[in-house]
């Protein structure tokens, strides 16, 4: 599904620049997480997992470890100033980010129904001043499903 073709004319560069973000592949936050993961020592994971719900970025289906790399500003990060709201054809937008935000509760509920952990990590959290604390985060959180495997 386009998720441009009945979009109002983007009204600022900021807004059409997050138009285009949000249909790149291999984006530039997608590849950070997976050189953290190398760096991390957790290799194998798959890319663009179509056999799980919402078709998580990365992922270890062995494991069952799914990772969604989150737009701030489609996927409504809350309190982050990346979520901010075009002023113009604010309603469509609204309408827009409730739907995407619905659809992410629902996929992370449906994942975690089938026995799957979700990690999901914000683009802004891989900023230079965060992105430390964000790989011990992602270390902590998934480094027992790779351990186990060792016992
Ligand atoms: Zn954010």
């Amino acid at each position: 599904m386009s998720t441009t073709r009945n979009s109002p004319p983007a009204s600022s560069d900021a807004v059409r620049k997050s138009m285009q973000g949000n249909k790149r592949r291999d984006t530039k936050p997608e590849m950070v997480v997976r050189k953290m993961l190398r760096e991390l020592g957790f290799p194998g994971y798959r890319l663009d997992w179509k056999k799980a719900h919402g078709h998580p970025d990365i992922a270890y289906p062995g494991r069952k470890i799914a990772i969604y790399v989150m737009g701030c500003f489609w996927h409504r990060h809350e309190g982050c100033k990346y979520a901010s709201t075009p002023k113009t054809h604010a309603d469509y937008w609204e309408a827009k980010f409730a739907r995407n935000v619905e659809r992410d509760a629902e996929v992370r509920a449906a994942m975690e129904a089938d026995g799957w952990q979700v990690v999901e990590i914000w683009e802004c959290e891989l900023k230079k001043d965060r992105i430390d604390e964000t790989r011990e985060r992602l270390r902590s959180e998934i480094e027992y499903a790779f351990i186990e495997m060792y016992k």
